[in-house]
């Protein structure tokens, strides 16, 4: 059965874009988790299609990623097919104030095309280090500007293999949610509209923000950015240095001492120790401020 599988999955896509026990630390901002069974990289919706039909078929659970920076993957790994939507399938066309991106580039690389073609309105992107499919599910956000601000049409691949052509309205885009995360539909690319503007002032906009992360987030160390979902009226990470939990430990995961709302891997951590730590930071926020934290960051695999 596990053969039959390998020789099907082998016939799909050339061998180098499959790799079998595949450390996952390896792919993931976070850098902690065990390996997935098989870790492939895609080209294209044929191709994406294909392997969720095998898997389909074969009764192999997938999970769908973009560059990892808003996942926990547990120490046990990830049963099954992992599929990195990312280098593969990457390319930017830009067309006057219109930019077509695959579901794979990088966010910081769709808005350097921006500036280089004077368009404005990406600027607020140009650090947070996913692929537009992984901004796109999360309506990714940051200093005032989110997604939903520039996102003009989204084609995505349903589960059942249909595509379909998503406006603004249909993706329902609120804070860190949309239809493409609540209907498990899977990001191909996406169309993003921008206004002309001066280039020195699009690139001065964009080193302020970056001097801004730099200055205020660990960037230093491995995380998958803010820990916690900004609760209606509060800052997380203002809760959680109110509750005494700055620099706050366990094992090789860390609270940040420069800023609460990360949690990150300051020396080796397990999946375990991150999970624990999150744990008692929403428990001792609870009993200190009576508001319950989410994560924001995603789960995936066996801890
Ligand atoms: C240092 C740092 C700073 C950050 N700053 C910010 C910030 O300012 N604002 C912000 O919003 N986020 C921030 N993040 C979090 C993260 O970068 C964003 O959530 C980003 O949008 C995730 O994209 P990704 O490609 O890495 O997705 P992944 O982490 O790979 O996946 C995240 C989720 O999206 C799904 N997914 C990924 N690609 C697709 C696709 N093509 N189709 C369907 N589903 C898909 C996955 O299944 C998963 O559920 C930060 C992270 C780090 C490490």
């Amino acid at each position: 059965m596990v053969l039959d599988f390998e020789q099907r999955l082998a016939g799909l896509m050339d061998g180098e874009r499959i790799k079998k026990d595949e450390p996952m630390k390896k792919h993931v901002t976070f850098r902690v988790g065990g390996n997935a069974d098989y870790f492939v990289t895609v080209k294209n919706a044929d191709e994406i299609a294909a392997v969720i039909n095998l898997c389909k078929e074969e009764k192999v659970p997938y999970f769908i990623m973009g560059n990892g920076s808003n996942l926990l993957v547990g120490d046990k790994g990830i049963r099954g097919v992992v599929i990195q939507i990312a280098k593969d399938m990457n390319e930017i066309e830009v067309d006057g104030e219109t930019i077509t991106a695959m579901a794979g580039a990088l966010l910081s690389k769709i808005a350097g095309a921006a500036l280089n073609a004077g368009l404005t309105g990406l600027e607020f992107a140009s650090g947070i280090p996913g692929t537009l499919g992984g901004a796109v599910v999360m309506n990714a956000g940051a200093y005032g500007g989110e997604m939903k601000d520039v996102l003009d049409m989204v084609r995505v691949l349903t589960p059942e293999g249909e595509i379909l052509e998503l406006g603004k309205d249909a993706l329902k885009l609120g804070y860190r949610t949309s239809v493409v995360a609540e209907k498990n539909y899977i990001v191909l690319d996406a169309r993003i509209v921008l206004k002309k503007d001066d280039k020195e002032k699009i690139r001065e906009y964009m080193e302020d923000l970056k001097g801004r992360r730099t200055s205020k987030q660990p960037l230093e160390y491995p995380s998958a950015g803010s820990t916690f979902k900004r609760p209606e009226g509060y800052f997380a990470g203002k809760l959680i240095d109110d509750a005494g939990l700055r620099g706050f430990a366990l094992g090789g995961a860390q609270v940040s001492e420069k800023h609460c709302g990360f949690v990150i891997n300051k020396d080796n951590a397990t999946a375990l120790e991150i999970i624990k730590l999150i744990e008692e930071v929403q428990k001792r926020v609870k009993e200190n401020s009576g508001v319950a934290l989410e994560t924001e960051v995603k789960k995936v695999g066996e801890f």
